[in-house]
């Protein structure tokens, strides 16, 4: 049997730092890149005797969320322990949801070319997050091969959100792109930064594969604390790929935690899978239930803003649905529809806000004139990284257009050709890449003014011979 008679089966566990001002069950202040061990209390180092108090506005910040994704949000909420030793986590256990998890049910409707796919979210739950174990020495950074390990405890008990997707993700781009508009959505409500260099969004992807038309689940790996958007699309596709094969090998795929190892590409086996008996979750006898009022949650109904996927589905009709997930993905949709308002021309507005600094909205005008008026690179850069700072004039850039008249340019082709009869041969004899030499000739000539697309067509046609 081949790869195409097998069916992915993926599923996310997102975590998100939440953007509060202190702790989950303490006082302590967040600040990320602060010196080590500098916010910590008795509540968070565990010391004997100090109580947990729960932080009200991570758990608004939950319940928002959980509406963004048309969840159930509980009427009784339950913290549990969920018990494993750790270095970096002194209590010996991590206050966390279990059974009663503040939002049950939702979906995550998710645009494609093809059509909306509906994503499962099984929970979003509220938990806290362990403290940062730094490993000093050795060549490598990692725990193998260092000298002694550090632990900062000013991440310790920071509010961590939990996205649980169903395993309804089909494909490396289907999850990629799920990913990506589900941290647009944490972003634009304000609950995080979700910045994976960071470490403020992590991610668990959970991977089986089964046959065509087959029911029911085989055995799934789990990669654990993925931070980056590409190593999670590269490592579903190598998990695949060693899933199909050992399967039509005959070999048993066992249930794990695995590794990815981006220089190999592949998957080895890091731990055998703890079943959840292993954490003996049990309530937390320190927390009361969190029981929401109704008018709380209607309140933070009132809150929850357009969502990425709608302004997706108004801008496909012009962009195309790929394009306009990528825009929207990337959070650059408004510098775009800003610009489109001004009569650009909707792809030259969507690759523009892409690839420039943000502006200042009352820019949009200015900048919209100055892109249609064909100027200079150099004076289209200098706009915009005025446009950022404050307002703009477009009299002062409209006048620094780019050389695009081919009556003015083929003199100055011409003699650039005539100069150097080496590179003509060359590119004749099917290097075309010595175009970018010749391009770079002329745009030296007329001091940068050129319009390089006008220049680079003259050119093929007079290098034809
Ligand atoms: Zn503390």
């Amino acid at each position: 049997m081949a790869a195409a008679d097998w069916q992915l089966v993926c599923g996310l566990e997102v975590h998100a730092h939440l953007k509060t001002r202190t702790k989950m069950f303490c006082r302590c202040e967040l600040e990320y890149g602060a010196a080590e061990n500098t916010h910590t209390c008795p509540v968070c180092l565990a010391h004997p005797g100090a109580l947990p108090v729960a932080n009200s506005r991570a758990i608004e910040m939950t319940i928002l969320l959980g509406l963004a994704l048309d969840c159930e949000i509980a009427e009784r909420a339950v913290f549990a322990r969920k018990n494993y030793f750790y270095p970096d986590l002194p209590k010996g256990y991590q206050i966390s949801q279990y059974e009663a998890p503040l939002c049950g049910p939702g979906r995550f409707v998710l645009p494609t070319p093809a059509g909306d796919r509906e994503i499962g979210i099984v929970r979003a739950h509220l938990e806290e997050d362990a403290a940062k174990t730094v490993h000093a020495g050795g060549a490598t950074g990692r725990s193998v091969g260092a000298d002694y390990s550090l632990v900062d405890f000013n991440r310790g008990g920071t509010p961590l959100l939990e996205i649980v997707s169903a395993p309804d993700l089909r494909s490396a781009d289907e999850a990629m792109s799920y990913l990506r508009l589900l941290r647009q959505t944490i972003r634009e409500l304000g609950v995080s930064d979700a910045d994976m260099e960071k470490g403020t969004l992590r991610a668990d992807v959970n991977v089986s594969v089964r046959r065509a038309g087959e029911d029911g689940f085989r055995p799934r790996w789990e990669i654990k604390n993925m931070n980056s958007f590409r190593f999670v699309g590269r490592a579903i596709e190598a998990a695949f790929r060693q899933q199909v094969a050992a399967h039509e090998a005959g070999e048993e795929v066992v249930q794990s935690t695995y590794d990815y190892d981006p220089d190999t590409d592949r998957l080895t086996v890091h731990r055998s899978k703890e079943e959840a008996d292993d954490y003996r979750y049990f309530p937390e006898p320190d927390l009361v239930p969190v029981e929401p009022p109704a008018e709380l949650v209607d309140r933070l109904r009132g809150e929850v803003p357009e969502s990425p996927v709608e302004r997706i589905r108004r801008l496909s009709d012009e962009l195309g649905v790929a394009s306009a997930t990528e825009l929207v993905a990337t959070g650059h949709e408004r510098k775009a529809e800003a610009l489109a308002a001004e009569g650009l021309e909707w792809k030259a507005a969507a690759a523009i806000a892409m690839n420039r600094d943000d502006f200042r909205p009352e820019n949009a005008a200015a900048l919209a004139r100055i892109v249609q008026a064909n100027v200079t690179r150099e004076a289209l850069d200098e706009a915009f990284a005025a446009a950022a700072e404050g307002p703009i004039d477009a009299e002062q850039y409209l006048s620094r257009t780019a050389l695009g008249d081919t009556d003015a340019l083929a003199p100055v082709i011409d003699a650039v050709i005539a100069a150097h009869p080496d590179q003509v041969e060359t590119y004749r004899g099917g290097k075309e890449g010595v175009l970018g030499f010749f391009v770079g000739q002329v745009m030296r000539e007329t001091g940068g003014k050129a319009d390089p697309k006008v220049v680079s067509e003259l050119l093929r046609e007079k290098l034809k011979g």
